[in-house]
């Protein structure tokens, strides 16, 4: 049996200009995204875009499971495809349903007809092929309100689809319809979290890790490889940059004072990831912080972070509560990785009474006591590059 996939648009309210960027942006991250697939072709009519597969040998289900992470798509479902004769119709509908209905009591059948040559009219297809349905499968009731099984016949110009229940989308809008930013990406909880927030509202992503060999191991960095591949399910391509930070680090615990360790040290990340934002242009730095979660979270050092952004730091998890936060984790499947028990270069040198105050003078002050720009500059330079997805 022939079978596509029906694709609803989300962000409906989009419209003129808008709407076509945003749907040819959609199109062409799923055309990216399933071309390992095989050869798909797209139709658009009204808000449905139709993912065609050239052959039978297309892997449908993957496809399937691939879409659902797709930000843009308000719905989605897989139907099957018969030819504009209703014997046909009533032949192949039970027989599509026939793996799927055995768990459902109740079902209706919707019929739209945008063919209005068809020879029949909407209500007798619902009618007729109702009867059908519950003749095949004699333990079904006709719900019109609230069935389990919806099914939906279209009459199209050149063919009939049938289809069963929609599958809701991600949702969001089409990575890439909103610029690119930089996620800065820990091994932690939230990082990813945050990744995948702001790709749902349409940004492209590249990611940032600081990594503090020996300090922090092989593993720590597979760890961040791994949880990027899992956002990039979601995100699309993302590159990785792994930035050498061991000798910052030392540096700031020789040389600055304990209590601004954090904060210097997040400044510092904030220059680098600004940089490499900028030569890959990203206009924006993405980060997990939530408000009061630790000392370098409080009102006052994120005003120090931020006098060290170059670009606007978008905390998508600033309101948000840990458990809230993990929920998410767990949807996208980060959150098992995420726990695993490897050191992060933050974790390094924490001091032990970091000062949650801190006034901006005073940290920039403490700063300046070093030139820092010679280690930098060695640190990008030695910047490795991983593209993920
Ligand atoms: P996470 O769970 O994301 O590690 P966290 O609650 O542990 O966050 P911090 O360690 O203070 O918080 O880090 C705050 C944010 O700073 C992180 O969400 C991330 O965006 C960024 N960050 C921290 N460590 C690194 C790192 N090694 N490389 C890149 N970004 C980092
Ligand atoms: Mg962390």
């Amino acid at each position: 049996m022939k079978e596509i996939i029906l694709i609803k648009n989300g962000e409906l309210a989009l419209k003129g200009l808008n709407r076509s960027v945003f749907e040819d942006k959609m199109i062409k991250n799923i055309r990216r995204r399933l071309a390992d697939l095989g050869k798909v072709t797209f139709f658009k009519s009204q808000s449905t875009v139709t993912v065609y597969p050239d052959s039978e040998a297309f892997d449908l289900d993957e496809a399937v499971e691939r879409i659902g992470k797709i930000f843009g798509i308000a719905a989605y479902s897989r139907a099957a495809v018969a030819p504009k004769d209703f014997e046909e119709i009533k032949r192949i509908c039970p027989a599509y349903f026939a793996g799927s209905v055995y768990g459902c009591k109740t079902f209706k059948v919707e019929a739209k007809r945008s063919d209005k040559r068809f020879p029949l009219k909407s209500p007798e297809i619902c009618r007729e092929l109702g009867a059908v349905m519950l003749e095949n499968y004699p333990f079904l009731k006709v719900d019109v309100h609230h069935p389990d099984l919806t099914i939906t016949v279209e009459i199209r110009d050149k063919e009939a689809y049938i289809r069963g229940n929609q599958l809701k989308g991600a949702g969001g809008m089409p990575v890439g319809t909103s610029g690119k930013g930089a996620v800065l990406m820990s091994g932690g909880i939230d990082s990813p979290v945050a990744a995948y927030m702001m790709a749902r509202r349409g940004l492209e992503l590249c990611a940032v890790h600081f990594a503090a060999p020996p300090y922090t191991s092989e593993l720590a960095e597979n760890k961040v490889k791994l949880l990027t591949e899992k956002v990039a399910a979601y995100a699309g391509r993302v590159e990785l940059y792994i930035v050498p930070f061991t000798k910052i680090q030392e540096t700031i615990r020789d040389d600055c004072p304990e209590e601004y360790f954090t904060i210097i040290m997040r400044r510092l990340m904030m220059d680098i990831a600004g940089t490499i934002a900028a030569k890959h242009g990203a206009r924006a730095l993405i980060t997990g912080e939530s408000l009061g979660q630790v000392a370098s979270q409080t009102l006052r050092a994120l005003a120090c972070t931020d006098d060290a952004a170059a670009y606007p730091v978008l905390r998508p998890l600033i309101g948000m509560d840990k458990n809230d936060i993990v929920e998410i984790a767990r949807k996208i499947d980060t959150f098992e990785t995420s726990i695993l028990p490897y050191e992060d270069c933050c974790t390094v040198f924490t001091p032990k009474h970091p000062n949650t105050k801190p006034e901006l003078e005073n940290v920039v002050h403490a700063q300046q006591q070093v030139d820092w720009s010679e280690m930098i500059a060695q640190a990008l330079e030695q910047t490795k590059v991983v593209v993920i997805g």
